[in-house]
């Protein structure tokens, strides 16, 4: 099954140094997945003008169906998210009216006056629709180029949590037409070596399904199998695919206890 892409591009510094963890990539990844895009690339980049908005032209000669751009869109010097995509759509910046008053209510409920670094939040490339902001004060945007949806959400991820789930979902909605079915269950008492041979012949018989197992790790106890696949038939591939693998890993190691697993 041929899938819309998508691609995921976290601005910061912070990001690169060990300081924040880029969980903006990992919820903005599992939002796509499920809602029915591949996710082709997550990639974390620099506040630098020069080497960011470079990086997008890269991403736009990829022609992802998508691409959601986080971090970088606040009052500090170093927030250029804006101007890196202005840079590489060569779209010049014009402050847009309607986020200049989202701004005014939003710093005037808190006693603040419209600085100039609070109104440069304003400023967006040329072509941008505006995504208003509940939680904090940079509006996000949504910007169509060469066939592609280009969205723009703040770092903060409670902020970033509100566009994309308020905003950004629901415009993508409605160009998808398979979601995801996934399931995921628990093995005990054995190895993955010992069940590898199993999986990978399931995966043959299953070639439309991502099967992936994951070994316990860091306290964690168990082989964790996660099946997934897209369309409506899938749901019964994946059911299909678990019994055939139970039978198989049974054989194996019959010792192995099999429990239903829930993140
Ligand atoms: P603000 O308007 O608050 O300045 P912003 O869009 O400019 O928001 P940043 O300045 O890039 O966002 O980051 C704000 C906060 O969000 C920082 O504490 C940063 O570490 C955190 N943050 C940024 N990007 C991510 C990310 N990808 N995952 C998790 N946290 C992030
Ligand atoms: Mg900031």
């Amino acid at each position: 099954m041929i899938l819309p892409t998508a691609e995921i591009v976290c601005l910061g510094n912070e990001l690169l140094i060990g300081v924040t963890i880029n969980t903006n990539g990992t919820f903005i990844g599992e939002k796509l997945t499920k809602l029915g895009y591949e996710v082709r690339r997550t990639t974390c980049i620099r506040d630098d003008l020069e080497l960011a908005s470079a990086f997008f032209k890269e991403v736009f000669s990829r022609k992802p169906d998508v691409i959601i751009v986080s971090g970088g869109l606040g009052p500090t010097y170093d927030d250029i998210q804006l101007e890196v995509l202005g840079k590489a759509l060569e779209a010049p910046l014009i402050e847009d009216e309607q986020a200049v008053r989202q701004l005014e209510v939003y710093y005037g409920k808190r006693n603040f006056k419209l600085s100039k670094e609070r109104r440069k939040m304003a400023l967006f490339p040329k072509g941008a629709t505006i995504l208003n902001n509940r939680v904090g004060g940079a509006p996000g945007c949504h910007i169509q180029y060469a066939g592609m949806d280009i969205f723009s959400v703040p770092g903060v991820p409670t902020e970033m949590e509100d566009i994309l789930l308020n905003h950004v979902i629901p415009i993508l909605n409605k160009k998808v037409e398979n979601s995801l079915f996934e399931l995921k269950f628990q093995i005990l008492n054995c190895s993955e070596s010992e069940i590898a041979p199993c999986i990978n012949d399931v995966k043959t018989h299953f070639p439309d399904l991502y099967i992936k197992s994951h070994p316990a790790y860091k306290g964690k106890i168990g082989i964790v199998i996660h099946i997934s696949g897209y369309g409506k038939k899938t749901e019964s591939s994946i059911c299909e695919a678990k019994a055939e693998m139970i039978e198989l890993f049974k054989i194996k190691v019959p010792s192995l206890i099999i429990n239903n697993f829930k993140d």
